[in-house]
């Protein structure tokens, strides 16, 4: 058997490979005597559930209304009321001029990305080859391989705001940043995963002024932001034009199954999504749109997500950062500014082993975490700093949290040679 060059793309080993085949294996087990702090599920809160219950248990109960949910292919733009009742949310909240036009749904946001990366690299028809600009590293895990054409991404290095003894604050270099030709669209996850970071207003307005200047578009990966699932514990703004690409998800709100992205954008990008979809899959799944469209409607998604999915992110996030903070005593450590999504950014400078060894060491004890260097790409150069970093989500149980905590810093002891 033979398979294409563009097979290469999904077999070789990439990083969002092994962390969902890490999840999928933890999960098989049930999950015991793995501490699974390294996939981005989210968590299962109590409240959040018993509403997507009751709202599932409505759908079955009105017969027309199941019959409609399972039976019929939606439209390639995705699910109409879902998107109406989407774009009066927008226009309500944060007087955005857009209409029905503006939005289209994708089978969860990672689907998204493919599409959106590339529509704007690759190869163009004035015989130009374009790439998409990260304008700050570390970012998401999953963009790394969804480029058809390689290479993908032009990438820079962060400058490194050090705060107190052990946190720290990565911000954009905009020194070294520059938007060459080839740059055909300019991406930044806002909160960041794997870092929590979320850019400053000034950050986004001049990236947005840049994106502007050179007409390419800016896509703000919002799959932690507001309005929903609000897991972001900093106050800032969240800007639209149609310059912008926003990218949103019903996932974090406790549905990454249902697979449902949303995609807020001038009319020719929604138009290209809506192509694309039908000739991928013909339609969305239209289990997310059924269970979200009522609580979007009446605004309660903002309200579960600010009263409910925000406070239990918010402690958590305290929680586990104190937790680290008193296991590893003694070592040299960063954490970045928790300032959002549902991990930890651990910095150990000068960590005697690759951040890939402590990935493996940790697994061999039970602990699955992600290897901070997956979350460069398009860097050329070998950063040592992308070695001494690890993910860690904290958004399991909050016993399997601790007992991964102690692990991690039994380890990182072991390694700088403490015991
Ligand atoms: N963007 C970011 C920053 C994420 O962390 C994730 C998932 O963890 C996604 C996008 C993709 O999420 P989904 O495809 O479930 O919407």
């Amino acid at each position: 058997m033979q398979f294409s060059s563009f097979s290469k793309r999904f077999m070789g080993s990439a990083g969002i490979l092994q962390l969902m085949q890490d999840l999928g294996e933890a999960m098989a087990n049930g999950g015991e005597d793995v501490c699974m702090l390294g996939g981005g599920n989210p968590a299962a809160i109590p409240e959040i559930n018993e509403r997507l219950h009751r709202r599932m248990q409505a759908l079955l109960d009105e017969p027309n209304r199941f019959a409609q949910m399972i039976g019929n292919y939606d439209s390639p733009q995705g699910e109409p009321r879902f998107i109406k009742a989407l774009c009066e949310l927008f226009r309500r909240e944060y007087g955005w001029a857009i209409s029905e036009r503006n939005i289209a749904l994708t089978a969860g946001s990672q689907a998204a990305f493919f599409m959106l990366f590339n529509l704007f690299a690759g190869a163009f028809p004035d015989g130009g080859r374009r790439r998409i600009l990260l304008p700050i590293l570390p970012e998401y895990i999953g963009y790394s391989d969804v480029g058809i054409s390689q290479p993908l991404f032009r990438a820079v290095k962060p400058s490194i705001e050090e705060r107190g003894a052990h946190r720290f604050k990565y911000r954009v270099n905009f020194d070294e940043l520059t938007i060459a030709d080839d740059v055909g669209a300019i991406c930044v996850s806002r909160p960041t995963n794997p870092t929590g970071n979320v850019l400053t207003d000034d950050e986004i307005d001049r990236l947005h002024a840049l994106a502007r200047e050179h007409d390419v578009p800016l896509i703000i990966d919002n799959a932690y932001g507001q309005p929903f699932p609000d897991i972001i514990f900093k106050q800032v703004a969240l800007p639209w034009s149609e310059q912008i690409i926003l990218c949103l998800s019903l996932s974090k709100m406790g549905l990454p199954a249902v697979r449902t992205g949303i995609i807020v954008a001038a009319e020719p990008v929604i138009q290209a999504i809506t192509g694309m979809n039908a000739i991928l899959q013909l339609a969305n799944g239209s289990i997310g749109p059924a269970l979200a469209e009522e609580m979007t409607a009446s605004g309660e998604i903002i309200e579960l997500s600010r009263n409910v999915i925000n406070p239990y992110y918010r402690a958590r996030s305290e929680q586990a950062l104190a937790w680290f903070d008193a296991a590893l005593a003694g070592v040299d450590y960063r954490i970045h500014e928790a300032e959002g999504a549902i991990f930890l950014w651990l910095w150990f400078p000068g960590l005697p082993i690759s951040s890939d060894e402590l990935y493996r060491r940790l697994k061999q004890r039970g602990v699955l975490v992600i290897a901070g260097e997956h979350f460069f790409p398009g860097l050329e150069e070998d950063w040592p700093h992308r070695h001494e970093c690890i993910r860690v989500s904290y958004a399991q149980s909050p016993e399997v949290v601790q007992r991964g905590i102690g692990i991690i810093a039994e380890e990182v002891k072991k390694a700088f040679g403490h015991q």
